[in-house]
């Protein structure tokens, strides 16, 4: 059994981390403020012996007792962070410097919830770990790209300079249960519309492309990389190879809820990356792991719960 510090924890990846790492029997604090998280993700584990939760600013400094940390304390959602872009940024970078010198003092391995973002609006495709990428450092994503560029720098740095044990993981668009209703990300968004009968709100003309990956496969490669051997520090790719365009994904989940609602056309965002899609080769030769489940069927457990959600939250 471990004492394992998961901060963004009552997030939407957080919550499926904690889950997953209470059931193996660690001993799990979850940090979290709230900012976009919610207690709902995590209310069936207050009561659980194992899970301890701390309402705290991941960018103020902590002191506590940990073998292991997964850093996932960020906005992830492009809407919020464009909101907040000074909190997003000082999140990123001071919280990955208060949980890198945690990592420092007790000797904890350390894991970073890094992003396809650090590839910006990539101009090599698909996009291997190699790719420096192509980021406008003053655009309004600026914020978390170069927040999270700053934060793999600091881990690298860590590492060299402290001999820190670190695993960045890039993660891609990923989707499933517990996603926040609110956040605007553009699966809830659609399945929400699809579900109650609102046009799809389609960003720019919907050719651009996402590769989506649902939650169990990137918490199960979180898992593997947390638990593999020390040279093996990333950054490495994270996500399902299979693309698909906006529209495409509009389609499916019409088709997925027998929702008669149409699409919204509403003007395109600035520095929106227009293709994406992970080079997964290192995940499969490190980590022996390939993504298992595919969009439809993702698709499918995602619409329950928002299905169940708006049951529960509506009328
Ligand atoms: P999320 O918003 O659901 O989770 C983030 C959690 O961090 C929330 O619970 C939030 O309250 C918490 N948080 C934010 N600022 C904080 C602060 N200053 N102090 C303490 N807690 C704070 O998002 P998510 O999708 O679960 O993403 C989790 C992590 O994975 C993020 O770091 C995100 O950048 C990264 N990531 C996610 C995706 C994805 O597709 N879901 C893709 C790439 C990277
Ligand atoms: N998007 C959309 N409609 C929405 C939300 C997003 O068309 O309601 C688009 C967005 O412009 C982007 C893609 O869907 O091209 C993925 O957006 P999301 O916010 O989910 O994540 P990102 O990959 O941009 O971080």
């Amino acid at each position: 059994m471990k004492k394992i510090l998961v901060s963004g924890g009552a997030g939407f990846l957080g919550s499926h981390l904690c889950d997953q790492l209470v059931a193996e029997g660690n001993q799990v604090t979850c940090l979290d403020n709230f900012f976009s998280g919610s207690k709902e993700n995590i209310s069936h584990l207050l009561s659980h012996p194992n899970f301890e939760l701390l309402v705290q600013d991941v960018s103020f400094p902590l002191s506590i007792e940990v073998d292991e940390i997964y850093n996932l304390a960020c906005p992830a959602s492009p809407q919020l962070y464009q909101q907040f872009p000074i909190e997003t940024f000082k999140t990123s970078i001071l919280g990955s410097l208060n949980l890198l010198e945690l990592a420092k003092t007790t000797g904890a391995r350390i894991f970073q919830a890094s992003t396809s973002e650090v590839y910006g609006d990539p101009q090599l495709h698909p996009q291997p770990e190699s790719y420096f990428g192509n980021v406008n450092p003053i655009g309004p994503r600026a914020c978390y790209d170069e927040g999270k560029r700053g934060a793999e720098t600091l881990f690298f740095d860590y590492h060299r300079q402290h001999q820190v044990d670190i695993k960045v993981m890039r993660i891609f668009n990923t989707y499933g249960p517990r996603m926040s209703a609110k956040d605007g990300r553009v699966v809830s968004n659609f399945i929400l519309q699809a579900l109650q009968g609102k046009g799809l709100s389609v960003i720019g003309d919907g050719t651009q492309t996402r590769s989506f990956c649902y939650v169990d496969d990137t918490i199960q490669a979180m898992r593997l990389l947390m638990d593999s051997s020390m040279e093996i520090t990333g950054p490495v790719n994270v996500g399902n190879p299979t693309e698909c365009t906006i529209l495409e994904l509009a389609s499916l989940i019409l088709d997925l809820t027998g929702s008669k609602s149409t699409l919204s056309f509403l003007p395109a965002a600035a520095d929106d990356p227009l293709r994406r899609q992970p080079n997964i080769s290192m995940a499969v030769r490190d980590l022996h792991w390939s993504p298992q489940i595919q969009l439809q069927e993702g698709l499918l457990k995602t619409i329950a719960y928002f299905d169940s959600y708006l049951s529960k939250n509506t009328g």
